[in-house]
């Protein structure tokens, strides 16, 4: 497409946390895939976490650019080298503080941005959504930009229906439900379980951050998404004719990995070999392990640690369990009970770090996933067939979940009842055990499979030659192409 002439340069700048890194890293794989020139607009640590990524793709023929701007840490008060959102822990005194300074800093990249720009004078500038200067700084240089969510239709739906209509302040409690007025599907919530700026002003300048997201996506040129429409059709339609947003479906991105390596190194280096990890599972029947993840950046409390633990072992199925623990020799892992590991060997894997996520998902003998609902990883069980133990913690998680439950009714939740950043609210074993059994055992399992199995066959069809994604992903390349003339 268009290589006669000269070819489309777009710019990609995710928000530095790997749910957003890991997808945007995709996206330009895609469009570099179909042709147009791409660069990636990060910080040099940021860089160097998908630097093999790169140049594995290079390997293959598809080439990306990257280009750094250094992350003003120290202007902002940030610890030396805290350039991801992930090295901010709940331990760390304050750190709602370094939240904010996070944000703040990267505010200030806005400059370097344009410096960029004025020199490289891309075609399309595509920048995720929690850089809402950037509509602005883009429109300088009159290079249109794209906004990027990272999350699904459905959620972007759910929270402008309630942004709009504000149903949360018409119930009398914290824990009466009510349904999401406009959203199609009856779909029902509680006050607890919105993010906390969407109830009040706690939070002030997140809130301050958040409608300005808001303003500079009207001003922007469009909205691409990691999703595709057979997955969420309808919510596809009410974003686009009722929202009035133009939006362009080009997902799910992940399955642009192919290859072992590529699916078992997004973002980062696993924590476990990944030949271990597939060993391991090679020595499983299919559908016989559960998958249990929460993410790059939910952080458990020791105790939820533990009823996790007890949970899975009570549940009598096998599974691989990652927890973002590093092992301390010097300290005890307090959070396993004692014992555990040795009576669940052979039987259960638990990755202390980082997974090969999607290598594990797409793998026959994974049969179930236990899931945060980060969108990412529900378009990952989604494209794996899996079906999926909801458990959302915070951000729009608990959306994501009514998509999965009610909508797809490819998961079963764990029954989290209120939004907590970070650590999330606790689960009492019992739940988790019933959850786990659920999914895995049983004729209503098999349903929900049967379900889920449809449902990545649906995916793969959409990223093929025709598809509803591929097309989607032709015709904005196609409209940028032109709209440069
Ligand atoms: N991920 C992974 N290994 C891990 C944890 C996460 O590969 O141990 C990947 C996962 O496959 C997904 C992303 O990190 O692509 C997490 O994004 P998601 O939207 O699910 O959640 P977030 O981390 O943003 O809360």
């Amino acid at each position: 497409m268009g290589s006669q002439i000269r070819q489309l340069h777009m710019f990609f700048f995710p928000f530095m946390a790997p749910g957003h890194m890991i997808p945007t890293v995709d996206m330009a794989k895609l469009f570099a895939s179909g042709g147009v020139k791409t660069t990636i607009i990060t910080t040099p640590l940021n860089a160097s976490f998908f630097s093999k990524t790169i140049q594995r793709s290079k390997e293959s023929g598809i080439e990306i650019g990257v280009r750094t701007l250094k992350f003003p840490t120290v202007e902002a008060g940030l610890p030396e080298g805290c350039e991801n959102l992930d090295l901010i822990h709940t331990s760390q005194e304050g750190n709602g503080n370094l939240f904010s300074k996070f944000f703040k800093a990267t505010v200030l990249l806005q400059e370097p941005l344009e410096q960029l720009l004025q020199e490289c004078k891309p075609d399309c500038l595509v920048a995720d959504t929690f850089f809402p200067w950037t509509t602005d700084a883009a429109n300088k240089f009159g290079i249109p930009r794209l906004v990027f969510h990272g999350t699904s239709f459905f959620s972007l739906c759910a929270t402008e229906c309630i942004t709009k209509n504000e149903p949360h302040k018409k119930v009398q409690s914290d824990s009466e439900p009510f349904v999401v007025p406009n959203l199609p599907g009856d779909i029902k919530l509680t006050r607890k379980q919105l993010p906390d700026f969407m109830k009040q002003d706690v939070e002030a300048d997140f809130s301050k951050m958040i409608k300005a997201v808001k303003e500079s996506e009207l001003k922007s040129y469009g909205v691409v998404v990691n999703s595709f429409y057979e997955l969420e059709e309808t919510y596809v339609n009410c974003y686009k004719n009722v929202l009035g947003r133009k939006a362009w479906h080009i997902g799910p991105v992940s399955l642009c990995n192919r290859a072992t390596e590529d699916k078992a190194e997004r973002g980062k280096k696993s924590a476990i070999d990944e030949h271990e990890c597939l060993m391991w599972l090679d020595s499983k029947k299919p559908n016989s392990v559960v998958y249990i993840c929460f993410g790059s950046v939910a952080n458990f409390t020791s105790s939820q640690l533990k009823e996790i633990a007890m949970a899975l072992e009570a549940s009598e199925q096998q599974f691989i369990w990652v927890v973002r623990r590093q092992k301390n020799n010097e300290e005890e892992e307090h959070w396993l009970p004692e014992g555990f590991e040795k009576r669940m060997e052979g039987k259960g894997l638990i990755i202390r770090g980082w997974a090969p996520q999607v290598l594990i998902l797409d793998h026959d003998a994974v049969g179930g996933f236990v899931t945060h609902c980060g969108w990412n990883s529900i378009l990952e069980g989604v494209s794996a067939g899996v079906p999926m133990v909801t458990w959302p913690l915070f951000a729009e998680q608990f959306f994501n979940e009514k998509l999965v439950t009610q909508v797809l009714k490819v998961g079963v939740a764990v029954g989290v009842q209120q939004w907590v950043r970070m650590v999330g609210d606790f689960v009492q074993r019992e739940a988790i055990e019933r959850a786990v059994k659920e999914i895995m055992k049983g004729d209503k399992a098999e349903e929900t499979r049967n379900r889920a199995k449809a449902l990545a066959e649906a995916a793969k069809k959409a990223v093929e030659n025709a598809g509803s994604s591929h097309s989607d992903l032709n015709d904005l390349m196609e409209e940028l192409s032109l709209r440069r003339h």
